[in-house]
């Protein structure tokens, strides 16, 4: 998916002020007005709100007026009718902000469930669990239990490294543990997963 950053605005007020002496024709008439709020935006999807524009024109002319060009009234007028645009911004416009905290709340959840399922795992070794490990290296992979007896755990490890932990998944097939065997000590293992080394334990 392309991400495209960009800004967009959204007009929220709307209304019209009688009998304005317009500064392009000169005629006491009414104006309307309206203001829009900028937001940036992430692949369309509104990020927060970095401002409003105002949009004056007149009714007989037709033609835009500057902020600058009314009379104080009018102006003091439209920096309340600003203000009250402000209170009314719809939740909307911070979509992006609530969907990143939403995120990162899951991320960390998410992250505390594994560990706690991970730690409750390690110490109850079952036959067929399987162990994602990191290791010193930098390389991921993983190993099957084979047999459990009183005091020890008896491994299949995986023939095949990973670079990245999200790529563990992809190696765990019954053909890629075949020769490689390897035993902890019950002790030994908790250690590994002290240590960092198991990441996560899978059972069905
Ligand atoms: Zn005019």
């Amino acid at each position: 998916m392309m991400v495209l950053i960009g800004t967009n605005e959204t007009c929220l007020s709307k209304g019209t002020i009688p009998n304005i002496k317009c500064p392009n024709c000169n005629f006491h008439s009414s104006i309307d007005y309206s203001i829009s709020t900028r937001y940036t935006s992430l692949t369309l999807i509104p990020i927060f709100p970095i401002g409003n524009a105002v949009n004056i024109e007149c009714n007989n002319c037709s033609k835009e007026i500057e902020f600058e060009e009314l009379d104080e009234n009018t102006k003091i007028k439209l920096i309340e009718e600003n203000k009250k645009t402000n209170q009314k911004r719809p939740i909307w416009l911070f979509s992006g902000i609530i969907l990143l905290t939403f995120y990162i709340a899951y991320f960390f959840i998410n992250l505390y469930q594994t560990n706690d399922r991970t730690q409750a795992l390690v110490k109850t070794p079952n036959f067929e669990d399987v162990y994602n490990m990191k290791f010193s290296n930098g390389y991921y992979s993983s190993m099957r239990i084979d047999k459990v007896t009183n005091d020890s755990v008896y491994f299949t490890q995986n023939d095949y490294d990973v670079y990245l932990s999200s790529e563990i998944e992809s190696i765990n097939k019954t053909e890629n543990y075949t020769n490689r065997k390897i035993n902890y000590s019950k002790k030994d293992l908790l250690k590994l997963y002290d240590d960092n080394e198991i990441i996560s334990i899978i059972r069905n």
